[in-house]
């Protein structure tokens, strides 16, 4: 599992603008939904959420925003081009209660999305909030329309319908929920906790988390007070778990350990 299976990129889906999907076939053990994997380009090795787990298909998928060396470097690969992945690592959602709210902002929709599918197969009733900057920006649309949940956009810009930020969007649900799964930016996350705290609703949080080992030996996305690894006790924290995190929605280390304000 900690040895990366050198693998061809079956195929590779263009989600948005920034956002590409690449398909691995994969006969490793399943993930869950919300664990992540390390991508490897021969130059460097990063951690990627799994967007997609096909159990019948035998293929996983991972999407990836451009935003910097390292997946400006992945987007420019092709079908058949190849890329070490390692994993599944870390703590995904436990798929609980009867009613499902599902939130996911940017490109944190990539958990999301398999989460989703999973609890849809499952039978649980699913509402799912996606945000993003702009309408083209709005991920996975379709493979979420086809698993019948009830999906909610809205944009910064409006040009999806709603115009507003994921909370805004949330403060339009008077619903009661079971349990709340949410992933996006850190900022967002902390005002759907506080609101979700507000109404009662247990919630489980993707954090993200400067990570080099990704199996819990270097401690580098350690959490202030608590020490939990992100990459093993995480990424998935639940709300009562997030009470305890000093740093939840303050700020981050960078990948000299440097305290940074989140982005
Ligand atoms: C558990 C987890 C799951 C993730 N899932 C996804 C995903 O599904 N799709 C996606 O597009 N991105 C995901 N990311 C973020 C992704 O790892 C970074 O965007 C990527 O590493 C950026 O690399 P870069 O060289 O292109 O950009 P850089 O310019 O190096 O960095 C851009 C941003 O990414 C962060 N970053 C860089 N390296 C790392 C690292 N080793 N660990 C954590 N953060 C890093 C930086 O702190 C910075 O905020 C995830 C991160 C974590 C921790």
């Amino acid at each position: 599992m900690h040895v990366p299976k050198i693998l061809k990129i079956k195929r590779i889906i263009k989600e948005s603008p920034d956002v590409k999907t690449f398909i691995f076939p994969w006969d490793g053990r399943s993930p869950v939904p919300g664990q992540f994997m390390m991508i490897w380009d021969f130059k460097d090795e990063k951690p990627m959420s799994v967007s997609l787990i096909d159990k019948t298909n035998n293929e996983i998928g991972i999407s990836i925003r451009k935003v910097g060396p390292f997946t400006s470097r992945v987007h420019k690969l092709g079908k058949g081009d190849q890329l070490g992945v390692r994993g599944p690592y870390g703590r995904g959602f436990s798929i609980e209660g009867y009613r499902i709210l599902a939130i996911g902002g940017g490109v944190g929709m990539a958990p999301i999305v398999a989460l989703v599918e999973e609890a849809r197969a499952r039978d649980f009733e699913v509402d799912v909030i996606v945000a993003a900057r702009t309408y083209d920006e709005l991920l996975f649309l379709d493979r979420l329309k086809k698993t019948g949940a009830r999906i909610f956009t809205c944009t910064d810009d409006g040009s999806c319908g709603f115009k507003g930020l994921a909370i805004d969007r949330l403060k339009t649900l008077n619903e009661s929920y079971d349990m709340a799964m949410v992933c996006g930016p850190e900022a967002m996350m902390k005002g759907i906790f506080l609101e979700l705290e507000k109404r009662g609703i247990p919630g489980q949080f993707s954090l993200e988390r400067y990570m080099k080992c990704a199996m819990g030996l270097c401690g580098h996305c350690c959490l202030d007070d608590t020490g939990w690894r992100v990459c093993v006790e995480g990424p998935v924290f639940w709300s009562h778990e997030l009470k305890m995190v000093k740093e939840f929605g303050e700020y981050k280390r960078d990948a000299t350990g440097a305290i940074r304000p989140l982005g």
